[in-house]
């Protein structure tokens, strides 16, 4: 089969796109672990990761499998049917969630986030949200509300009343913000799109200890830490906490649209009817999860998360570039922070075969599928140093 060559594709898709997107002038058509391909045939490793939706690498062949076998038996079957595969993913997904008993599946994690607001205003009678400075939560309106960017938010006002914004990292401030009126303190483990912020060591679970003396209820956002990526299937598991709801996403189904809101225990079944979403729980992307889930594990990527984005760090601070001001992370989500624009160092590494992502307009952000080779690492490491000399 011949493919059409990264220039028509590229004018073609350009003619018809919506224009929300920042495009790069390439055509990726092709994929294999850490490995991209455009469809002039050039090779990029990739930093991207499907912006955290590609933790088990590119064709997987567990995940291409299950997609292949379960396509080819049921692809649609609302929830209002039991299904099989839902059936086990449940089952197997709670099992990895042991604070949760009841889990709601959706199809991305703005929706997860929806969800998860309208849960915490059901079950606590309340209305307020309290999130983070620098947060990011997705982009329909209520999980825009969440979202602090003002430019993300700003031409869509006015917005869902009754979110804060407070600074993230700060204990003082989550007391003072939570009151009788907070529904939920939503936050990430580690911000992503707002820089690379993780969460210090104590604060989550300070968080965690007001929103139960006030009755509000703590909402974790792991739509991009979660399955792996920052050392451990989940991030809570650094912090110990056991959040009311936690909503996932991005990389859940290897790839497919998926979302999941783990509900706790201590708030028991949803009332029937108080929320829904047709493509929820479809057995082709339970199937794909459940292998996906099962890799995670098969090949022990949250423990080569961590081992891989420790060393990652390491080799990144010890190159001490003078362009750099800061360079953080957790397991392999890493950012780097220059003291100037991220923008043209993003082109300037394309060319040289990388494809690494922005947190925000001075956060050079590294997303690669947890099956990175060190090899490869160490070529990424090799042409960050190129382009920041
Ligand atoms: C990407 C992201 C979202 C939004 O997920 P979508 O599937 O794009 O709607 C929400 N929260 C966090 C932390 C994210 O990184």
């Amino acid at each position: 089969m011949t493919l059409p060559l990264s220039e028509s594709i590229i004018s073609a898709e350009a003619a018809y796109t919506s224009g929300v997107y920042p495009k790069r002038q390439v055509a990726i058509v092709r994929g294999e672990g850490a490995l991209l391909w455009d469809a002039d045939g050039r090779m990029y490793i990739d930093c991207v990761g499907g912006q955290g939706a590609a933790n088990l690498g590119h064709a997987h062949p567990a995940i291409v499998a299950a997609i292949r076998e379960q396509a080819e038996r049921l692809i649609s079957c609302p929830e209002i049917f039991y299904n099989d595969q839902r059936a086990a993913y449940l089952t197997e997904l709670a099992a990895a969630l042991p604070f949760a008993a009841r889990i709601f599946l959706c199809n991305s994690g703005a929706e997860a986030i929806e969800g998860a607001i309208k849960i915490a205003r059901l079950k606590t009678r309340r209305t307020g949200i309290v999130a983070a400075v620098r947060g990011f939560h997705g982009r329909t309106m209520g999980a825009l509300s969440a979202t602090f960017e003002p430019k993300y938010r700003e031409p869509f006002m006015p917005l869902v009343p009754g979110f804060s914004h407070v600074p993230y990292n700060n204990v003082a401030a989550i007391e003072s913000a939570v009151t009788g009126e907070t529904a939920a303190v939503l936050l990430e483990p580690v911000q992503g799109e707002g820089g690379v912020h993780p969460a210090l060591p104590g604060y989550l679970q300070e968080v965690e200890r007001i929103c139960c003396e006030r009755g509000a209820l703590l909402i974790i956002d792991e739509v991009q830490t979660g399955f792996g990526r920052t050392g451990a299937l989940f991030a809570i598991e650094h912090h110990g906490i056991a959040p009311a709801l936690l909503c996932l996403a991005k990389s859940i189904a290897g790839g497919l649209p998926m979302g999941a809101i783990a509900i706790n225990t201590v708030l028991g079944p949803l009332p029937p009817a108080s929320h829904g979403t047709t493509f929820g729980g479809s057995p082709l992307v339970c199937a794909a999860a459940r292998a996906a889930l099962r890799t995670l594990r098969d090949e022990d990527l949250p423990r080569q998360a961590a081992e891989k984005g420790a060393y990652f760090l390491e080799r990144l601070s010890a190159l001490r570039l003078p362009r750099v001001r800061a360079v953080r992370g957790q397991g392999l989500l890493i950012g780097i922070e220059l003291k100037e624009r991220v923008q043209p160092f993003l082109v300037a590494l394309m060319e040289r075969g990388v494809l690494a992502l922005p947190a925000g307009p001075n956060v050079l952000r590294l997303l690669p599928p947890l099956v990175i080779t060190h090899e490869q690492i160490n070529a990424v490491i090799a042409a960050i140093a190129e382009v920041l000399a």
